[in-house]
């Protein structure tokens, strides 16, 4: 049988004007929920993501679709299972929130809380880099996410700005003050609330227990941690994955472009095993900002900060004082060594 590329497998998916989820009433008879199908949101590897409207409340959800004939390998069967289960289990407000996965003979749905459809990867590519006031406002709201995961022992190994989604409130506040990234207006109403959230748990892993590595090779080129890279051959690999992705996260959105980051795939590998990155003077940051980056992005794991340690960082409070932040719950910070 001829192989279908990855890249293709979502196009497989063939998804139904009106999803019908059948689900046990309690009573042990069936009740059927419809929800009818709009727009396609997005698109990965595997899925196509559309927005769905519950037929009987109007309620609106993100439903990630992927088609049952891309899951017929036990591997790929196993990734999905697993990318449920820790998603369903990560519930907080800074992560896209998960309502439930039903299917039909086609397909599983994955019924998720509608975002924005905006990440940071969208807002830096259309306004570019943002300065750190703005920046640092998205990073408390980044490491807290992360470390709500960690708390629960999970790595999501997938962190970049493409999967830190703007809420639906926070875009069109950002529009209705006309401002972008960076103004008052927006920083200040990006004070109020959490407006980030952390998705696409497929690369997630849960841990049984804080002193085991894992060896996968698995991430997003421009983001991937050096351990990573070492695959079978190196230690393995642990939290400290997500700190490294959070310093590249901090330093895309201060300058516009990941530090790594080259027209070969290879060549940025390679960068990334050397830890051959440049902090540009243009625009200018704070000498402290740099050491956070330099901190986040150390070559040995070992040697990053804690995201408490991040956290607690001057940069981390830059402009926090102006909002009303005190009634916010703090991030479960776990001392991991
Ligand atoms: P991938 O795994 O390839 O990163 P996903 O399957 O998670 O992508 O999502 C594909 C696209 O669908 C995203 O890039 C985004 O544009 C859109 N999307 C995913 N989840 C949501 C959501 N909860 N709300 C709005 N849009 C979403």
């Amino acid at each position: 049988m001829k192989k279908t590329p990855r890249q293709d497998r979502a196009k497989e998916v063939r998804c139904p004007r009106v999803i019908t989820e059948y689900y046990d009433g309690g009573d042990g008879a069936k009740r059927a929920r419809r929800y009818i199908r709009g727009r396609a949101l997005g698109k990965g590897g595997f899925a196509v993501v559309f927005a769905v409207q519950e037929a009987a409340t109007g309620r609106s959800f993100a439903c990630k679709v992927v088609a049952k004939s891309t899951l017929e390998k036990p591997r790929a069967r196993k990734k999905m299972v697993t990318e449920i289960r820790i998603h369903k289990s990560v519930s907080c407000d800074q992560v896209v929130r998960f309502e439930r996965c039903f299917e039909d003979d086609n397909h599983v749905y994955i019924l998720m809380e509608m975002c924005s459809n905006r990440t940071l990867a969208d807002i830096v590519k259309s306004r570019g880099a943002m300065r750190e006031m703005a920046a640092a406002c998205y990073m408390r709201e980044a490491v807290s996410a992360t470390a709500h995961l960690h708390a629960m022992r999970v790595i999501h190994r997938d962190l970049k700005l493409g999967n830190l989604f703007l809420t639906k409130e926070g875009l069109e506040e950002i529009k209705a003050e006309g401002g972008g990234p960076g103004t008052d207006a927006e920083l200040n109403k990006l004070g109020a609330a959490k407006r980030v959230k952390i998705g696409d748990f497929g690369l997630a892993c849960a841990m049984d227990h804080d002193d085991e590595r894992r060896r996968t090779i698995c991430g997003t080129p421009n983001y991937i941690a050096p351990e990573v890279l070492k695959g079978k051959e190196g230690p393995g690999h642990s939290y400290e994955v997500d700190t490294w992705s959070l310093g590249v996260i901090l330093y895309t959105l201060l300058f516009g472009s990941p530090p790594f980051q080259t027209k070969d795939v290879k060549l940025t590998y390679k960068r990334i095993r050397a830890n051959e990155y440049d902090i540009p003077d243009d625009p200018p940051i704070a000498d402290s900002t740099k050491d956070l980056i330099r901190a986040a992005l150390s070559a040995e794991p070992e040697k990053r900060p804690t995201l408490q340690q991040i956290a607690a960082h001057p940069f981390m409070k830059l402009g926090a004082e102006d909002w009303k932040l005190a009634d916010e719950k703090p991030a479960p910070y776990v001392e991991r060594r």
